[in-house]
């Protein structure tokens, strides 16, 4: 077997130890003689697997009572519209901080349904920084204000939660989730594609606080309602079944490794290594506020298209794969979700290096 360091923005690595426990389970998932590929989203070993995953997560992400996890589909985009229906619904304003393009999609997609208004944008320097924002930014009849807490593409992260006062937070934690603690208490809701640290693709996870459910405008697809899918356990039509019990192994995966304490400490850890050399590099920059810098996703660039092209096709020839910036930036990118080993990250950085010499 030769596994490949993988740095995709995701679908991402999952932990070999992950990926082997499924493969035993396989075949006859605990003895019932099947795998929970062919169970039924309504047998009792189901049920037991999705349960589990909840309450995991609710122990990890030390999520209160008062607020529901949700199992649900259609990615993070399809939240984008899911959430001005379901929450857009007493001024009928809400605002939109913009700090890459995953935030703009998500405004542009409100827009058709309300006052979708930009209360900041970092766009003014390529998104590389995250505006510092007070109650004062915020509109105070504003349904809800929304950020996207860690921006996949340009390799930023929001170093402080906003205080919003009471208006109600909405954070898109897709490629941040789980990375570290998180005081979901600041949020009325979190939600995140599962593909980069929580499960293979499929699944979105969503925290919800159970007062924000129930306002969701009538013309709302059954299947966006959040409010059906909390009363429904998220089981009001077939569930990506096999993605659920992957979420629930690399939970267990977490809880494991020390929880989302052990889990920062590891990635705190990748992060530096791979910062402090492009900061002592003379050939790769990292474009990014030192203080917003996201502890997943590492940017960087030569400055040369052509060099950081080759750079991309001799690290990918080295088992070091998927180095290529976002077709919309170009450059490099490494996301070092959690899965990603130290190792991987060493090897990267050595690579880099000798990289370095080679073309200076
Ligand atoms: N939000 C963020 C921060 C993302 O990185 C992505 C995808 N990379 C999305 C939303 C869109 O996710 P999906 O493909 O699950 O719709």
């Amino acid at each position: 077997m030769n596994r490949v360091y993988n740095f995709s923005a995701g679908p991402s690595m999952l932990p070999l130890e992950v990926l082997q426990k499924a493969q035993a389970e396989l075949l006859d998932y605990h003895g019932c003689g099947q795998s929970v590929m062919e169970m039924s989203h309504r047998s009792k070993e189901f049920d037991g697997i999705i349960k589990e995953a909840e309450a995991l997560f609710r122990q990890i992400l030390n999520v209160p009572e008062e607020y529901k996890v949700l199992f649900l589909q259609g990615g993070a985009s399809t939240q984008f519209a899911a959430i001005p229906l379901n929450f857009m619904n007493g001024s009928g304003k809400a605002d939109y901080v913009i700090t890459g393009a995953w935030a703009k999609k998500a405004w542009q997609e409100a827009a058709k349904y309300g006052d979708a208004r930009k209360a900041a944008s970092s766009e003014d320097k390529m998104f590389s920084y995250i505006p510092k924002l007070g109650r004062a930014d915020f509109t105070p009849d504003a349904d809800y204000v929304y950020i996207c807490m860690n921006n996949t593409i340009y390799g930023t992260k929001y170093p402080y939660i906003p205080d919003t006062g009471d208006i109600p937070l909405i954070a898109d934690v897709s490629s941040c989730f789980l990375s570290e603690p998180l005081d979901v208490t600041k949020f009325a809701m979190i939600y995140g594609g599962a593909q980069k640290n929580v499960a293979p693709a499929g699944l979105v996870v969503a925290a919800i606080r159970e007062d924000m459910l129930g306002n969701a405008r009538d013309i709302t697809p059954t299947m966006l309602n959040y409010k059906i899918q909390a009363d429904a356990d998220s089981l009001y039509n077939t569930p990506p079944c096999f993605t659920i019990y992957m979420c629930k192994l690399m939970l267990e995966w977490i809880l494991e490794n020390g929880g989302l304490q052990g889990i920062k400490a590891r990635n705190e850890k990748k992060a530096k290594l791979l910062y402090d050399y492009l900061d002592r590099s003379e050939l790769f920059k990292n474009p990014v506020n030192p203080e917003d810098r996201s502890m997943m996703n590492v940017t960087f660039v030569t400055g040369d298209k052509d060099l950081d092209a080759l750079c991309v096709k001799e690290a990918a020839a080295e088992g070091l794969v998927n180095l290529k910036g976002h077709r919309s930036i170009g450059g490099l990118r490494a996301s070092i979700y959690n899965a990603v080993p130290y190792e991987g990250v060493e090897k990267l950085v050595n690579f880099l290096e000798t990289f370095e010499t080679n073309h200076s």
